[in-house]
Protein backbone atom coordinates (compact mmCIF):
# COMPACT_ATOMS: atom_id res chain seq x y z
CA UNK A 1 0.00 0.00 0.00
CA UNK A 2 0.90 3.84 -0.96
CA UNK A 3 2.13 5.60 2.48
CA UNK A 4 -0.93 8.36 1.78
CA UNK A 5 -3.27 5.15 1.48
CA UNK A 6 -1.64 3.94 4.94
CA UNK A 7 -2.53 6.97 6.12
CA UNK A 8 -5.74 7.45 5.19
CA UNK A 9 -6.40 3.65 6.52
CA UNK A 10 -4.63 4.44 10.12
CA UNK A 11 -6.86 7.87 10.34
CA UNK A 12 -10.04 5.87 9.28
CA UNK A 13 -9.27 3.29 12.18
CA UNK A 14 -8.22 5.74 14.72
CA UNK A 15 -11.65 7.88 14.11
CA UNK A 16 -14.28 5.94 12.47
CA UNK A 17 -14.55 8.94 9.94
CA UNK A 18 -13.16 10.21 6.99
CA UNK A 19 -9.98 12.86 6.85
CA UNK A 20 -11.21 16.37 6.16
CA UNK A 21 -8.19 16.57 4.09
CA UNK A 22 -4.55 14.98 3.51
CA UNK A 23 -1.01 16.71 3.08
CA UNK A 24 2.49 15.29 2.53
CA UNK A 25 6.39 16.72 3.05
CA UNK A 26 9.68 14.80 1.31
CA UNK A 27 12.76 14.25 2.76
CA UNK A 28 15.52 15.63 1.68
CA UNK A 29 19.09 15.19 0.11
CA UNK A 30 22.14 17.57 0.50
CA UNK A 31 23.63 18.42 -2.92
CA UNK A 32 26.42 19.96 -1.52
CA UNK A 33 27.64 22.51 1.63
CA UNK A 34 27.92 20.12 4.79
CA UNK A 35 28.79 22.08 8.32
CA UNK A 36 28.29 25.11 6.74
CA UNK A 37 24.81 26.04 7.71
CA UNK A 38 26.19 26.58 11.67
CA UNK A 39 29.17 28.63 10.22
CA UNK A 40 26.17 31.33 8.94
CA UNK A 41 27.39 30.16 5.40
CA UNK A 42 25.58 28.25 2.39
CA UNK A 43 23.90 24.74 1.76
CA UNK A 44 22.22 23.47 -1.15
CA UNK A 45 19.49 20.56 -0.91
CA UNK A 46 16.98 19.16 -2.77
CA UNK A 47 13.44 17.50 -1.70
CA UNK A 48 13.11 13.64 -2.04
CA UNK A 49 10.32 11.80 -4.24
CA UNK A 50 9.79 9.83 -0.75
CA UNK A 51 7.37 12.18 1.61
CA UNK A 52 5.61 11.94 4.90
CA UNK A 53 1.55 11.83 4.64
CA UNK A 54 -0.83 12.90 7.16
CA UNK A 55 -4.40 12.72 7.44
CA UNK A 56 -5.99 14.97 8.92
CA UNK A 57 -9.67 15.63 10.40
CA UNK A 58 -11.42 18.48 13.24
CA UNK A 59 -12.06 17.83 16.30
CA UNK A 60 -14.32 19.55 18.62
CA UNK A 61 -13.07 19.33 21.91
CA UNK A 62 -10.15 21.63 21.20
CA UNK A 63 -7.26 18.43 21.50
CA UNK A 64 -4.71 17.08 19.38
CA UNK A 65 -4.10 13.58 19.09
CA UNK A 66 -1.64 12.07 16.87
CA UNK A 67 -0.85 8.66 15.72
CA UNK A 68 1.74 6.89 13.50
CA UNK A 69 2.35 3.59 11.56
CA UNK A 70 5.38 3.56 13.81
CA UNK A 71 3.76 3.55 16.95
CA UNK A 72 -0.10 1.52 17.66
CA UNK A 73 -0.34 3.68 20.35
CA UNK A 74 -1.72 7.33 19.76
CA UNK A 75 -0.96 10.41 22.18
CA UNK A 76 -3.11 12.91 23.02
CA UNK A 77 -3.38 16.34 24.44
CA UNK A 78 -5.15 19.74 25.36
CA UNK A 79 -3.88 21.94 22.62
CA UNK A 80 -4.42 24.26 25.92
CA UNK A 81 -1.94 22.34 27.76
CA UNK A 82 0.98 21.87 25.65
CA UNK A 83 2.75 25.30 26.49
CA UNK A 84 3.16 23.21 30.03
CA UNK A 85 4.29 20.45 27.77
CA UNK A 86 7.17 22.22 26.20
CA UNK A 87 10.23 22.45 26.24
CA UNK A 88 10.18 21.51 30.12
CA UNK A 89 8.41 18.41 30.62
CA UNK A 90 8.79 17.69 26.81
CA UNK A 91 9.96 14.02 28.19
CA UNK A 92 6.65 13.19 29.28
CA UNK A 93 5.95 12.92 25.45
CA UNK A 94 6.86 9.33 23.79
CA UNK A 95 9.61 10.35 21.52
CA UNK A 96 8.11 10.06 18.11
CA UNK A 97 5.01 11.91 19.77
CA UNK A 98 7.29 15.22 20.48
CA UNK A 99 8.10 16.17 16.62
CA UNK A 100 4.02 16.50 15.51
CA UNK A 101 2.96 17.76 18.65
CA UNK A 102 6.00 20.07 19.02
CA UNK A 103 5.11 21.71 16.02
CA UNK A 104 1.40 22.11 16.37
CA UNK A 105 3.08 24.17 19.82
CA UNK A 106 5.74 26.14 17.87
CA UNK A 107 2.51 27.30 15.51
CA UNK A 108 0.74 28.66 18.07
CA UNK A 109 3.92 30.09 19.84
CA UNK A 110 5.09 31.71 16.38
CA UNK A 111 1.50 33.25 15.45
CA UNK A 112 0.73 33.87 19.34
CA UNK A 113 -2.66 32.10 18.18
CA UNK A 114 -5.02 31.55 21.39
CA UNK A 115 -5.66 27.68 21.96
CA UNK A 116 -8.78 28.31 22.22
CA UNK A 117 -9.55 29.66 18.94
CA UNK A 118 -8.61 27.01 16.91
CA UNK A 119 -9.95 23.58 16.26
CA UNK A 120 -9.01 20.68 18.26
CA UNK A 121 -7.56 17.72 15.12
CA UNK A 122 -6.91 14.49 14.99
CA UNK A 123 -3.44 13.08 12.60
CA UNK A 124 -2.48 10.02 11.57
CA UNK A 125 1.13 9.79 9.87
CA UNK A 126 2.20 7.26 7.79
CA UNK A 127 5.74 7.70 5.37
CA UNK A 128 7.96 5.93 3.17
CA UNK A 129 10.80 7.88 4.21
CA UNK A 130 13.56 5.89 5.52
CA UNK A 131 14.41 6.52 9.33
CA UNK A 132 18.26 7.50 9.80
CA UNK A 133 19.45 7.21 6.54
CA UNK A 134 20.18 10.73 5.79
CA UNK A 135 16.87 11.68 3.87
CA UNK A 136 15.63 13.53 7.19
CA UNK A 137 12.54 11.60 7.97
CA UNK A 138 12.03 14.78 11.28
CA UNK A 139 12.03 17.47 9.03
CA UNK A 140 9.53 15.60 6.98
CA UNK A 141 7.05 14.65 9.63
CA UNK A 142 7.59 18.19 11.04
CA UNK A 143 6.75 19.87 7.83
CA UNK A 144 3.84 17.91 6.75
CA UNK A 145 2.30 18.29 10.42
CA UNK A 146 2.90 22.52 9.79
CA UNK A 147 1.57 22.82 6.30
CA UNK A 148 -1.63 20.64 7.47
CA UNK A 149 -2.20 22.74 10.77
CA UNK A 150 -1.30 26.07 9.08
CA UNK A 151 -3.89 25.61 6.51
CA UNK A 152 -6.49 23.79 8.80
CA UNK A 153 -5.80 26.80 11.49
CA UNK A 154 -5.98 29.36 8.90
CA UNK A 155 -2.57 30.48 10.55
CA UNK A 156 -1.22 32.26 6.68
CA UNK A 157 1.60 31.43 7.41
CA UNK A 158 4.83 31.20 4.35
CA UNK A 159 6.68 28.17 3.66
CA UNK A 160 9.73 29.68 5.78
CA UNK A 161 7.80 30.61 8.81
CA UNK A 162 5.79 26.88 8.61
CA UNK A 163 9.76 25.63 8.25
CA UNK A 164 11.04 27.57 11.53
CA UNK A 165 8.41 25.86 13.34
CA UNK A 166 9.55 22.63 12.23
CA UNK A 167 13.09 23.85 13.30
CA UNK A 168 11.30 24.95 16.69
CA UNK A 169 9.93 21.77 17.30
CA UNK A 170 13.28 19.81 16.81
CA UNK A 171 14.95 21.92 18.95
CA UNK A 172 12.80 22.63 21.94
CA UNK A 173 9.99 20.16 21.99
CA UNK A 174 12.88 17.25 20.69
CA UNK A 175 15.68 18.46 22.25
CA UNK A 176 17.73 18.21 18.88
CA UNK A 177 20.48 20.83 17.76
CA UNK A 178 19.87 21.25 14.51
CA UNK A 179 19.80 24.10 11.83
CA UNK A 180 16.94 24.91 9.51
CA UNK A 181 18.01 23.44 6.18
CA UNK A 182 16.18 20.65 6.42
CA UNK A 183 12.74 21.95 6.95
CA UNK A 184 13.65 24.69 4.10
CA UNK A 185 14.62 21.94 1.94
CA UNK A 186 11.08 20.04 2.68
CA UNK A 187 9.14 22.93 2.58
CA UNK A 188 10.41 24.82 -0.79
CA UNK A 189 11.53 21.82 -2.77
CA UNK A 190 10.59 21.91 -6.54
CA UNK A 191 10.46 19.09 -8.89
CA UNK A 192 14.03 18.55 -10.52
CA UNK A 193 15.24 22.46 -8.21
CA UNK A 194 17.25 22.10 -5.46
CA UNK A 195 16.40 25.07 -2.58
CA UNK A 196 19.88 27.11 -2.53
CA UNK A 197 19.54 29.06 1.08
CA UNK A 198 21.65 31.59 2.50
CA UNK A 199 21.96 30.20 6.20
CA UNK A 200 22.64 33.81 7.83
CA UNK A 201 19.59 35.71 6.14
CA UNK A 202 17.61 32.73 5.52
CA UNK A 203 17.18 33.83 2.20
CA UNK A 204 16.00 30.69 -0.77
CA UNK A 205 16.23 30.54 -4.00
CA UNK A 206 15.13 27.67 -6.21
CA UNK A 207 17.53 26.95 -8.76
CA UNK A 208 16.63 24.38 -11.21
CA UNK A 209 19.40 20.94 -11.76
CA UNK A 210 18.38 19.91 -15.16
CA UNK A 211 18.84 16.21 -14.22
CA UNK A 212 16.22 15.15 -16.02
CA UNK A 213 16.77 16.89 -19.19
CA UNK A 214 20.13 15.65 -18.91
CA UNK A 215 19.81 12.20 -18.42
CA UNK A 216 21.44 12.13 -14.77
CA UNK A 217 20.24 10.31 -11.70
CA UNK A 218 20.94 10.91 -8.25
CA UNK A 219 22.06 7.79 -6.89
CA UNK A 220 22.25 7.43 -2.93
CA UNK A 221 24.30 4.78 -1.04
CA UNK A 222 23.10 4.46 2.04
CA UNK A 223 26.17 2.42 3.97
CA UNK A 224 23.84 1.72 6.96
CA UNK A 225 26.91 2.33 9.19
CA UNK A 226 25.27 4.44 12.31
CA UNK A 227 26.96 7.71 13.84
CA UNK A 228 28.66 6.20 16.48
CA UNK A 229 31.12 9.27 16.99
CA UNK A 230 29.12 12.02 15.68
CA UNK A 231 27.76 13.90 18.74
CA UNK A 232 31.51 13.86 20.06
CA UNK A 233 32.86 14.62 17.03
CA UNK A 234 29.93 17.37 15.94
CA UNK A 235 30.89 19.19 19.22
CA UNK A 236 34.34 19.62 18.77
CA UNK A 237 33.89 20.54 14.72
CA UNK A 238 31.93 23.24 16.02
CA UNK A 239 34.47 24.07 18.43
CA UNK A 240 37.21 24.30 15.89
CA UNK A 241 34.70 26.39 13.59
CA UNK A 242 33.97 28.87 16.39
CA UNK A 243 37.64 29.61 17.43
CA UNK A 244 38.91 29.99 14.02
CA UNK A 245 36.02 32.81 13.34
CA UNK A 246 37.70 34.20 16.38
CA UNK A 247 40.90 34.09 15.79
CA UNK A 248 39.54 36.20 12.64
CA UNK A 249 37.77 38.72 14.41
CA UNK A 250 34.35 37.23 12.87
CA UNK A 251 31.23 36.26 13.89
CA UNK A 252 30.81 33.09 11.29
CA UNK A 253 33.42 31.47 9.14
CA UNK A 254 30.99 32.58 6.57
CA UNK A 255 33.01 35.88 6.78
CA UNK A 256 36.33 34.15 5.95
CA UNK A 257 37.38 34.42 1.87
CA UNK A 258 38.85 31.72 0.48
CA UNK A 259 42.09 34.25 -0.37
CA UNK A 260 42.27 34.98 3.63
CA UNK A 261 43.72 31.57 4.41
CA UNK A 262 46.89 32.09 4.78
CA UNK A 263 46.55 34.57 7.50
CA UNK A 264 44.00 31.37 9.20
CA UNK A 265 47.19 29.63 9.13
CA UNK A 266 49.46 31.86 10.58
CA UNK A 267 46.42 32.49 13.72
CA UNK A 268 45.46 28.52 14.74
CA UNK A 269 46.81 25.58 15.01
CA UNK A 270 46.70 22.72 12.11
CA UNK A 271 44.01 21.16 13.10
CA UNK A 272 41.81 24.10 13.67
CA UNK A 273 43.29 25.22 10.52
CA UNK A 274 42.34 22.19 8.32
CA UNK A 275 38.59 22.89 10.26
CA UNK A 276 38.37 25.85 8.63
CA UNK A 277 39.88 25.64 5.34
CA UNK A 278 36.82 22.89 4.94
CA UNK A 279 34.23 25.39 5.62
CA UNK A 280 35.60 28.31 3.61
CA UNK A 281 36.25 26.52 0.94
CA UNK A 282 33.03 24.25 0.49
CA UNK A 283 31.01 27.57 1.17
CA UNK A 284 32.82 28.85 -2.06
CA UNK A 285 31.95 25.08 -3.67
CA UNK A 286 28.21 25.76 -3.45
CA UNK A 287 28.04 29.09 -5.02
CA UNK A 288 30.77 27.50 -7.53
CA UNK A 289 27.76 24.81 -8.02
CA UNK A 290 24.85 27.42 -8.49
CA UNK A 291 26.82 29.22 -10.89
CA UNK A 292 28.30 25.92 -12.86
CA UNK A 293 24.62 24.98 -13.13
CA UNK A 294 23.36 27.83 -14.54
CA UNK A 295 26.21 28.50 -16.83
CA UNK A 296 26.98 25.09 -17.45
CA UNK A 297 24.59 22.77 -16.55
CA UNK A 298 24.63 19.80 -14.49
CA UNK A 299 26.99 17.01 -16.07
CA UNK A 300 29.76 20.04 -15.23
CA UNK A 301 29.54 19.85 -11.01
CA UNK A 302 31.06 16.75 -10.68
CA UNK A 303 34.02 18.08 -9.47
CA UNK A 304 33.14 20.08 -7.30
CA UNK A 305 31.10 17.66 -5.25
CA UNK A 306 34.28 15.01 -5.67
CA UNK A 307 36.28 18.47 -3.83
CA UNK A 308 33.70 18.42 -1.44
CA UNK A 309 34.16 15.17 -0.35
CA UNK A 310 37.73 15.21 -0.43
CA UNK A 311 37.65 18.13 2.06
CA UNK A 312 35.50 16.35 4.44
CA UNK A 313 37.80 13.32 4.33
CA UNK A 314 40.93 14.64 4.78
CA UNK A 315 40.42 18.56 6.11
CA UNK A 316 37.48 17.57 8.43
CA UNK A 317 37.92 14.27 9.06
CA UNK A 318 34.50 13.21 9.28
CA UNK A 319 34.04 10.49 6.26
CA UNK A 320 34.89 6.64 7.15
CA UNK A 321 36.05 4.34 5.27
CA UNK A 322 32.58 2.62 4.13
CA UNK A 323 31.88 6.52 2.77
CA UNK A 324 35.52 6.41 1.19
CA UNK A 325 34.95 3.68 -0.33
CA UNK A 326 31.25 4.20 -1.95
CA UNK A 327 32.72 7.54 -3.56
CA UNK A 328 36.03 6.10 -4.75
CA UNK A 329 34.00 2.43 -6.31
CA UNK A 330 31.05 4.96 -7.82
CA UNK A 331 33.44 7.21 -9.37
CA UNK A 332 35.31 4.12 -11.05
CA UNK A 333 32.77 3.01 -12.29
CA UNK A 334 31.85 6.26 -14.14
CA UNK A 335 29.55 8.43 -11.92
CA UNK A 336 30.36 12.06 -12.50
CA UNK A 337 30.48 13.35 -8.88
CA UNK A 338 30.07 11.64 -5.69
CA UNK A 339 30.63 12.67 -1.79
CA UNK A 340 29.64 11.74 1.21
CA UNK A 341 26.58 13.67 2.58
CA UNK A 342 25.14 14.66 5.99
CA UNK A 343 26.79 15.07 8.93
CA UNK A 344 29.49 12.65 8.75
CA UNK A 345 31.14 9.55 10.63
CA UNK A 346 28.46 6.61 8.60
CA UNK A 347 25.48 7.60 6.77
CA UNK A 348 25.26 7.84 2.97
CA UNK A 349 26.92 9.17 0.41
CA UNK A 350 26.11 10.13 -3.24
CA UNK A 351 26.54 10.22 -6.83
CA UNK A 352 25.45 11.90 -9.54
CA UNK A 353 25.24 9.40 -12.79
CA UNK A 354 24.64 9.01 -16.25
CA UNK A 355 20.64 7.29 -16.68
CA UNK A 356 22.21 4.34 -18.79
CA UNK A 357 25.58 3.76 -15.99
CA UNK A 358 23.48 3.35 -12.98
CA UNK A 359 23.21 -0.05 -12.85
CA UNK A 360 27.20 -0.59 -13.46
CA UNK A 361 27.87 2.08 -10.73
CA UNK A 362 25.33 0.54 -8.09
CA UNK A 363 26.65 -3.27 -8.97
CA UNK A 364 30.26 -1.95 -8.44
CA UNK A 365 29.44 -0.48 -5.07
CA UNK A 366 28.06 -3.59 -3.63
CA UNK A 367 30.86 -5.51 -5.15
CA UNK A 368 33.83 -3.29 -3.29
CA UNK A 369 31.73 -3.13 -0.31
CA UNK A 370 31.20 -7.26 -0.25
CA UNK A 371 35.12 -7.54 -1.08
CA UNK A 372 35.94 -5.09 1.73
CA UNK A 373 33.50 -7.26 4.45
CA UNK A 374 31.46 -4.09 4.90
CA UNK A 375 27.65 -4.60 5.60
CA UNK A 376 25.51 -4.65 2.17
CA UNK A 377 24.53 -0.83 1.81
CA UNK A 378 21.02 0.44 0.65
CA UNK A 379 21.36 2.17 -2.94
CA UNK A 380 18.67 3.72 -4.42
CA UNK A 381 17.91 6.44 -6.81
CA UNK A 382 15.93 10.11 -6.27
CA UNK A 383 14.39 12.06 -8.10
CA UNK A 384 14.46 16.26 -6.83
CA UNK A 385 10.74 16.60 -5.99
CA UNK A 386 8.56 18.97 -4.68
CA UNK A 387 8.30 20.47 -1.27
CA UNK A 388 4.80 20.06 1.24
CA UNK A 389 1.87 20.11 -0.07
CA UNK A 390 -1.59 19.55 0.53
CA UNK A 391 -2.73 16.53 -1.92
CA UNK A 392 -6.96 15.95 -1.36
P1 LIG B 1 16.44 11.40 10.27
O1 LIG B 1 17.86 11.47 9.84
O2 LIG B 1 15.68 10.35 9.49
O3 LIG B 1 15.77 12.71 10.30
P2 LIG B 1 16.09 11.68 13.10
O4 LIG B 1 16.62 10.90 14.25
O5 LIG B 1 16.41 13.11 12.99
O6 LIG B 1 16.52 10.87 11.78
O7 LIG B 1 14.52 11.59 13.10
C1 LIG B 1 13.89 10.32 13.13
C2 LIG B 1 12.80 10.35 14.16
O8 LIG B 1 11.70 11.16 13.70
C3 LIG B 1 12.18 8.98 14.38
O9 LIG B 1 12.94 8.21 15.30
C4 LIG B 1 10.80 9.36 14.91
O10 LIG B 1 10.89 9.73 16.28
C5 LIG B 1 10.47 10.61 14.11
N1 LIG B 1 9.70 10.28 12.90
C6 LIG B 1 10.09 10.42 11.61
N2 LIG B 1 9.10 10.01 10.76
C7 LIG B 1 8.08 9.60 11.54
C8 LIG B 1 6.78 9.03 11.26
N3 LIG B 1 6.33 8.82 10.02
N4 LIG B 1 6.01 8.73 12.33
C9 LIG B 1 6.44 8.93 13.58
N5 LIG B 1 7.63 9.45 13.90
C10 LIG B 1 8.46 9.78 12.90
MG1 LIG C 1 16.54 14.37 11.38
Amino acid sequence: MTAAGEAYGLFTSLTGTEPAGSWSAPGRVNLIGEHTDYNDGFVFPFATPHRTHVALGRREDGRIRVVSTFDPVPVEVALADLDALFPARRDEVVEWARYPLGVAWALLQATGADPASVPGVDLAFASDVPVGAGLSSSAAIESATGSALNDVWGLGLDRVAVARAGRTAENEAVGAPTGIMDQMAAMLGETDAGTFLDCRTLDAQVIELGFARAGLDLVVMDTRVTHAHSTGGYGERRAACERGAAAMGVPALRDVRPDQLARVQELVDDVTFRRVRHVVTENQRVLDAVRTLREQGPRAIGDLLYASHVSMRDDFEISVPELDLAVESARAAGAIGARMTGGGFGGAAIALVAHDTVGAVTDAVRAAFADAGFTEPHIFTVRPSEGARRDS
